[in-house]
């Protein structure tokens, strides 16, 4: 339970499957988790949850996230039943952004008898679930339900409303939302800042993943958005972003794709799990290497210049940083390149809300509940410690939840 963001009572949900009681199992998993199917198959479970695990210092240990995810899965298939709404409080609330945080946040201000309004920049809802995970990691028929969920319990859904410009935060104020979330995630995506950046055929993963998750990139021209794949991709990063791009170039045919990490694979970010998976699927992994420079021919790109790194002095983050080999330059054929560097948190709701602290990265400042410096306005998940995990976001949503409730439970206003 002390490796659960959010505290879910395992002991006593692996009892009750024991039992064969799986209606008490999800009832316990849903005391404080609203997407157990998502969490039971994305939540990084050996750094968090199983990693406490006695069982786990001489063997593998219980496979929580398998069993969560099975209690889940179980429910969906019997039909889910949607939570209470409390009686109408008077009190309108505008979530921005529909991704864990959000979607979470909405849902517990929902069923403590708020008018709940969640605004969606994209034409489809789940923020991340969605957009970036991919189908094979996380069926989206999944996110789809808790969506659906939603829309029963009396949320109203907002699509293609983009906060910032279609609206602003004091536009909602001035429609007569009492209090608003900012759940608006880490998609803005970093670049190396290297010469040949902007040739064709070299994609964010944000982009890259995008089109084919949300536009359906594969089934062109049935749908309306391409993308381009070609033999050789090269994707660049060591993270689960990275390891989703490249077992996705692998799905859209490509014959040779490339990992491109400037460290080993002891410091790559991505769960042991997803490295497995991409060895398997015939993911290269090309570690100690960094690309310096795109070539490209008639603007499109056709290979990436690397150096090769050694590992030098540990750097704060306590991995040893990388130091390039001087004169060890080399050029690899490519069609194609995917940069999955990271993201910075989306920039536009604070750029246009003033007297909203900012810190220096993007990220909004907030306390643990969610407070901002602007009052009735509350943030949390990926906007506000810049990109982590589907359960922090939904541990950050559900207290934002709370403080809202209390907010406006003890006469508060926005300013
Ligand atoms: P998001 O999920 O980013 O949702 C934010 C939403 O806000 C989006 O829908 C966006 O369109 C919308 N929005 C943004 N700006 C505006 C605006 N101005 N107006 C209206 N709407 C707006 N985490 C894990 O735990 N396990 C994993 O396996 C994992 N894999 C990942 C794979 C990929 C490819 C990516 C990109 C991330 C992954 N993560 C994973 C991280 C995780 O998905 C995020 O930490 C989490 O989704 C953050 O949730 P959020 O609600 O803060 O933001
Ligand atoms: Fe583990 Fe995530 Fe479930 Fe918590 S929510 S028990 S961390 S799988």
């Amino acid at each position: 339970m002390a490796g659960c963001p959010v505290e879910i009572d395992i002991p006593k949900f692996i009892r009750e499957i024991r039992d064969g009681d799986f209606r008490a199992a999800i009832a316990t998993i849903k005391e404080t988790n609203n997407l157990p199917a998502v969490c039971g198959r994305v939540c990084p479970q050996e750094t968090q949850c199983q990693a406490p695990c006695t069982l786990g210092k001489k063997y593998e240990p219980v496979a929580i996230g398998r069993l969560e995810r099975f209690a889940a899965d179980w429910e969906l298939a019997q039909g889910v039943q949607i939570p209470p709404v409390g009686p109408p409080t008077g009190f309108r609330v505008a979530v921005i952004g529909s991704g864990p945080a959000g979607l979470t946040c909405a849902a517990d201000l929902r069923r403590l008898g708020h008018e709940v309004t969640l605004f969606e920049a994209l034409h489809e809802a789940g923020g991340v679930l969605m957009y970036g995970i991919p189908e094979f990691r996380l069926p989206k028929r999944i996110v789809q339900a808790e969506i659906e969920n939603l829309r029963k319990m009396g949320v109203a859904i907002e699509l293609n409303v983009v906060i910032g410009r279609t609206l602003t935060v004091d536009d909602l104020f001035a429609d007569g939302y009492h209090a608003v979330f900012v759940g608006t995630g880490a998609g803005l995506p970093k670049f190396l800042g290297v010469p040949g950046e902007n040739l064709i055929g070299i994609y964010s993963a944000n982009e890259f993943l995008t089109r084919v998750n949300l536009m359906r990139a594969y089934l062109f021209p049935e749908y309306d958005t391409p993308v381009r794949v070609g033999k050789r991709v090269a994707v660049v990063g060591g993270g689960n972003v990275a390891m989703d791009s490249a077992r996705t170039a692998r799905r859209l045919g490509a014959e040779r794709v490339m990992i491109l990490y400037r460290r080993t694979e002891a410091e790559m970010p991505a769960r042991i799990e997803e490295v497995h998976h991409a060895k398997e699927e015939g993911v290269e992994f090309h570690l100690l290497v960094n690309p310096v420079r795109f070539v490209g021919e008639e603007g499109r790109v056709v290979g990436v210049e690397c150096i090769r790194m050694d590992l030098g002095e540990p750097e704060e983050s306590g991995r040893r940083r990388p130091v390039p080999v001087p004169g060890s330059g080399y050029v690899l054929p490519v069609d194609t390149v995917i940069i999955a560097i990271g993201n910075d948190p989306h920039p536009l709701v604070p750029r246009t809300t003033p007297g909203l602290e900012v810190a220096r990265h993007g990220t909004i400042v907030a306390d643990e509940d969610g407070s901002t410096s602007r009052v009735g306005v509350f943030a949390g998940g990926d906007i506000v410690t810049g990109a982590a995990t589907v359960i922090s976001a939904m541990g950050a949503g559900k207290r934002a939840a709370r403080a809202i409730h209390r907010h406006l439970s003890q006469g508060g206003h926005n300013s």
